[in-house]
């Protein structure tokens, strides 16, 4: 089945809600996304001490605070399943930004979880983890202020070079498992949604992971109807099936990305159904990398992340000392020139 069709893109102008509709635990249909001292809103995030909103210290100090209404759109420069990505600029300080804007149309019992997911994306400061500066809820559109990656994704960089030669994606690697680290080892929280389109690149050869706290709102294999959308999974097979997952979780997925990235190809034919996708990844032997086509040493990494059973599977943190990673080392890789020469114009706006 085709993707879902995707929301307009919302003018950035917000308007204040007028009714007050009885507080859930949560969220409220006027505008209000609260989980214990946390509030997010049309005016940013808050933390709220004493349940009580008039006493509220803002999470920026209220003169750097970030005001939707000070942001002006420049151009939509990507669109996703739940919504639509723009470069915006900061109307007094020049600035750019990327403001996601997702719609929110999602079930009582996802909203707590939600909430707690935009409060770790907001407190998470990591070099290879994009920055999200502030939340805006407002009537069921969520808007993210998020650094501009003047790159775009890995997969929009795939189209553009087909394959990734094993020394660029050894120093892309680094930096993806560096983040993997953060999340896991420091934040404690699992990425689950872990893809070429959530790695995003700039022009200075930064690798950043994103979408980190905002993959609950839309999955990959799921619309917002419960229906099947996209015909590639990263998904592990003890997720698929239904089992307990952690954090190796993200290892598949990164071991899927990285075959993905050297191959041109995602290591699975496409799946027209969420049977085929479940029957495939978990009764099927896992992808591997050919040892015709590439070095001892990536197949070995491959083989590291693309085990079945996930406590074969490394960590991210053993990930990180696995030879591949060191073998192109005395190259001394440029992916700011990388990413500059091949991808698409970088900080052109
Ligand atoms: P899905 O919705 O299925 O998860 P997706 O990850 O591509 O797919 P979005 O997260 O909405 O969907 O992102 C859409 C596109 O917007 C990305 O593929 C990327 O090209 C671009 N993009 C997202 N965030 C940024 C950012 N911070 N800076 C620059 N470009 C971005
Ligand atoms: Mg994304």
């Amino acid at each position: 089945m085709k993707r879902k069709e995707i929301s307009k893109p919302r003018k950035l102008q917000i308007s204040v809600p007028s009714n007050e509709v009885p507080f859930e635990e949560f969220l409220t249909a006027s505008g209000i996304l609260m989980t214990g001292d946390l509030l997010v809103n049309k005016d940013g995030v808050r933390v709220v001490s004493q349940n009580n909103e008039k006493q509220t210290s803002l999470i920026n100090a209220p003169d750097n605070q970030l005001l939707l209404s000070d942001i002006e759109a420049i151009k939509v420069i990507g669109k996703g399943s739940g919504g639509t990505v723009q470069l915006v600029k900061h109307k007094w300080t020049g600035q750019f930004f990327a403001l996601k804007v997702i719609q929110m149309r999602i079930e009582d019992r996802e909203r707590k979880q939600i909430a707690r997911e935009l409060k770790i994306n907001q407190s998470s400061q990591c070099p290879y983890a994009v920055v999200c500066y502030q939340i805006f809820y407002d009537n069921g559109v969520i808007s993210i202020v998020m650094e501009y990656m003047d790159g775009g994704s890995l997969a929009d960089f795939l189209r553009k070079v087909k394959s990734i030669p094993e020394q660029y994606l050894a120093a892309i690697c680094k930096q993806v498992l560096k983040g993997l680290v953060y999340l896991h080892h420091e934040k404690h929280i699992i990425h689950r949604d872990l893809k070429p389109s959530n790695i995003l690149i700039n022009h200075g050869g930064d690798v950043k992971i994103t979408d980190f706290g905002v993959s609950v709102v839309g999955t990959s294999t799921y619309g917002h109807q419960g229906t099947f959308i996209g015909t590639k999974s990263y998904m592990s097979p003890e997720r698929i099936n239904g089992s307990i997952y952690g954090s190796k979780s993200d290892i598949w997925s990164l071991g899927l990305v990285c075959l993905q990235l050297a191959q041109g190809q995602f290591p699975y034919p496409p799946f027209d159904s969420f049977f085929e996708l479940l029957d495939t990844v978990v009764n099927e032997p896992a992808p591997q990398a050919s040892p015709e086509m590439f070095s001892p040493e990536f197949c070995s990494f491959i083989s590291a992340c693309l085990q079945k059973n996930p406590s074969d599977r490394s960590s991210a943190q053993v990930l990180l000392e696995h030879p591949f990673l060191g073998k192109y080392d005395d190259l001394s890789i440029n992916l700011a020139s990388y990413f500059s020469s091949l991808g698409r114009p970088l900080a052109t706006f």
